[in-house]
């Protein structure tokens, strides 16, 4: 049975907007306020932008492909 990803709020971070998500279906009404990153126990990540409320989520990302920057 696949691993299924958990956000442990322990090790949340909260950061400033810093563009769209990666990978996430695009929400224009979540930009302009702030990213969080949630990590799962395993080293998955993933980011969420957040702005009054609107949310644009991204897929979790295995710890290994958050290495790779393009
Ligand atoms: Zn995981």
């Amino acid at each position: 049975m696949p691993h299924r990803h958990r956000p442990n709020p322990a090790t949340a971070s909260i950061y400033a907007y810093t563009g769209p998500i990666a990978g996430a279906v695009e929400n224009r009404r979540a930009h302009g306020g702030v990213r969080f990153v949630d990590r799962c126990n395993c080293g998955a990540t993933r980011a969420t932008n957040s702005n009054g409320g609107a949310l644009e989520r991204g897929p979790w990302r295995e710890p290994d492909s958050t290495q790779v920057r393009s």
